[in-house]
């Protein structure tokens, strides 16, 4: 992340930089002219993420940096003494994200606030539904500019059926109005499978009906804005609710993740594991449930040291997500142990996948500095219900043992 702060006060710089350092991790580059600005942009070949961009410089008394650093397509947030001049054409750069006043300490909080935002919106997805193209394209070009990705539906039921494929949209902006499903009715639907605090929505509408507010709020919507909207409000509305739903993950993360690795840990394999377990018991559905562990994985530590073992062990996660999709729960049971239940694939299928798994650690080879590391995974499978969760984890657990004990490098399925 590399920001570009130009600004010819010595003493705001420094401010902001303290204000930036608490909020983001990132290299910041100071100019303190258009000139050092145009020296800068030469030197890191325009390669910058965001700018925050002074208006009047010595040698660019009336905002025409603003326009330069636009050439290069770098977001900017503006930073003036006053108000805004509509009629300024150097501030009619599509790249402006924001602008902030500077007057105060909390000036430059809120610059970094909006930095972080930028930042952090990078890995938010929103839906939004409405049967308007147009809208359609404006919402979707406003949330861009703020580097939040987009995904457009026409219809709710078009909505509905994006949402069962992606799972990354933190975000949901409906219209009220539309044909067949409303999005009071919209709301409804999406709140039986998504808490408040999983996904926000934000209802738009035109109408000057009080009472749809209040019927949106009760139907399990988030917020609300009127479709008369200034770009001010409605990045202010999406910032606070995707800061909100990031602050519900992040504690659901650090309760249900393992740290090292990012993976779901044992209380989540557990928790959530058994209510999978459950459904598809009860319905006789295909489950598995596989532990995979790294053989002979005490000579990596004892060979390399335990940086490279833990290094070694992250590596597991990016080879099983390349062959599991959102059907599989991974999580680490503990040092260089994993446990995947996967619905809906067959018993043939499972052996296909992991044998295919198998091979994939056999044939990569981890590079550290100057260092090929490879190792090999044993992998036991359940697939057969038994009493409860905790005996077909232990069905799996035998048949590792059983690769184990049979040399290693293998895949065994639990005929018990
Ligand atoms: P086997 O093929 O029988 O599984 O042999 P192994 O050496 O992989 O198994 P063993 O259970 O004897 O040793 C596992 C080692 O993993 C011991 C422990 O020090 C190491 N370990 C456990 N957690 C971590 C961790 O988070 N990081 C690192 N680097 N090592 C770990
Ligand atoms: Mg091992
Ligand atoms: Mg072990």
């Amino acid at each position: 992340m590399k920001i570009l702060i130009v600004d010819d006060s010595k003493t705001l710089v420094a401010g902001l930089i303290d204000s930036l350092h608490k909020k983001v991790k990132a290299e910041i580059f100071v100019a303190h002219s258009k000139q050092e600005c145009a020296d800068l942009l030469l030197q890191e070949k325009g390669k910058f993420d965001i700018s925050i961009l002074d208006l009047g410089l010595p040698d660019a008394p009336n905002g025409e940096v603003v326009g330069f650093v636009n050439k290069f397509s770098i977001p900017s947030i503006i930073l003036t003494a006053s108000k805004l001049d509509k009629n300024n054409e150097n501030l009619s750069s599509s790249n402006v994200i924001d602008y902030v006043i500077k007057n105060g300490s909390y000036a430059l909080d809120y610059t970094a606030y909006v930095v972080e935002r930028f930042i952090k919106n990078l890995k938010c997805e929103v839906l939004i539904v409405d049967d308007s193209r147009s809208f359609l394209h404006k919402i979707s070009d406003l949330c861009n500019k703020y580097n939040i990705k987009t995904k457009t539906a026409c219809s709710a039921e078009e909505a509905l059926t994006i949402m069962k494929e992606r799972n990354n949209i933190k975000l949901i902006l409906t219209d009220y109005m539309m044909p067949k499903m409303n999005g009071l009715e919209f709301t409804a639907e999406i709140r039986k499978e998504y808490k408040k605090d999983e996904i926000s929505i934000i209802a738009l509408s035109g109408s000057q009906d009080k009472q749809i507010v209040a019927k949106f709020l009760k139907s399990g919507a988030n917020d609300f804005i009127y479709k008369d909207f200034s770009n001010e409000e409605f990045y202010a509305r999406i910032n606070s609710n995707l800061e909100i739903i990031q602050l519900f993950e992040e504690i659901r993360d650090r309760a249900n993740k393992d740290y090292m690795t990012g993976m779901y840990n044992r209380r989540y394999l557990f928790e959530k594991g058994n209510e999978i377990y459950l459904n598809n018991k009860k319905d006789n559905l295909n489950l598995s449930c596989a532990i995979i562990d790294i053989d002979k994985f005490k000579n990596i530590n004892d060979t390399y040291g335990h940086d490279i073992g833990d290094i070694a062990i992250k590596q597991v996660s990016s080879i099983l997500d390349t062959h599991l999709d959102r059907n599989s729960l991974i999580s680490r049971l503990g040092g260089e142990e994993f446990c995947i239940l996967t619905k809906e694939l067959n018993e043939n299928e499972i052996l296909e996948k992991y044998e295919n798994i198998r091979k994939d650690f056999e044939n990569s080879v981890l590079e550290i500095d100057d260092l090929s590391i490879s190792y090999t995974v044993s992998i036991g499978i359940s697939t057969k219900f038994y009493n409860d969760l905790d005996e077909m984890i232990k069905k799996s657990d035998e048949a590792l043992y059983e690769a184990k004990e049979t040399g290693r490098n293998k895949v065994i399925i639990s005929r018990a």
